[in-house]
């Protein structure tokens, strides 16, 4: 499949784009900076495209099986880029999703975004990642949301926890592992349609993504 990579130069999308090529897949990187390209070659792209998530980025989608959005605003910037990029550049990448055609849509969000109240510190942050995975699940695209607890930059240790929502909360998981997972369920049918938080655990990934 050609997925095109929402973020592409992301922490947790540089494991992606690897983990694409190693499925088989052809991922499609999407960066802000033309600087990054060649790095991201060697990592495995088979195209980029310069788009921000703050303008317009249709031309990103010509040609395009799937997306992966892995794009985030960051810690270190202010609540306005938390609307901007982590709920309306999401909000927009859905809808240009549907408008051009592209089905395929897997979500990178967040742990905690079930209950955005429960949260001190990032509740806007929750509260953007929920706003724009609701707007995706009344979407027609085929959605998967995927909602990792605190990530890690350790190997990844390949066993993982998922469940709709996990009850012990105090864990991570390595961005590695996260990768792995948006990379293999890119393609994985029986994932069309769900919402699920994962952290590391105790079951090898493909295993206990095959239970949801
Ligand atoms: P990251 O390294 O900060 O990567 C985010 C990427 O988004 C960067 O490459 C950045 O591009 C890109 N981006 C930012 N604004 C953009 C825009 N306007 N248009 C296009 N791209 C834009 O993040 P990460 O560590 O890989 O994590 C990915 C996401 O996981 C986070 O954003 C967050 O939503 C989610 N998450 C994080 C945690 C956690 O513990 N940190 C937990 C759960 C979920 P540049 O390279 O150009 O800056």
């Amino acid at each position: 499949m050609k997925v095109l990579v929402i973020g592409a130069n992301g922490q947790v999308a540089r494991h992606a784009i690897t983990k694409l090529k190693e499925a088989g897949h052809s991922p499609i990187a999407m960066i802000r900076n033309s600087e990054q390209t060649e790095d991201l070659k060697e990592l495995g792209t088979t195209d980029t495209v310069i788009a921000d998530l703050e303008s317009n980025f249709d031309h990103a989608y010509h040609r395009v099986d799937a997306v992966i959005f892995a794009a985030g605003s960051g810690g270190h910037t202010g609540a306005d880029k938390t609307i901007l990029v982590d709920l309306w550049g999401a909000i927009k990448a859905i809808d240009t999703a549907e408008r051009m055609g592209v089905k395929r849509f897997v979500m990178l969000s967040s742990m905690g975004t079930v209950d955005p109240d429960k949260s001190d510190r990032i509740r806007h942050y929750l509260v953007a990642k929920k706003l724009a995975d609701d707007h995706l699940k009344r979407s027609t695209l085929q959605y998967t949301i995927v909602r990792p607890g605190s990530l890690t930059n350790d190997p990844a240790l390949k066993m993982v926890k998922v469940e709709e929502e996990i009850q012990v909360r105090d864990n991570t998981i390595t961005r590695e592992d996260v990768a792995i997972v948006l990379a293999d369920i890119v393609d994985r049918s029986s994932t069309i349609g769900k919402t699920f938080e994962v952290l590391n655990g105790e079951t090898p990934i493909g295993e206990a993504l095959a239970t949801l």
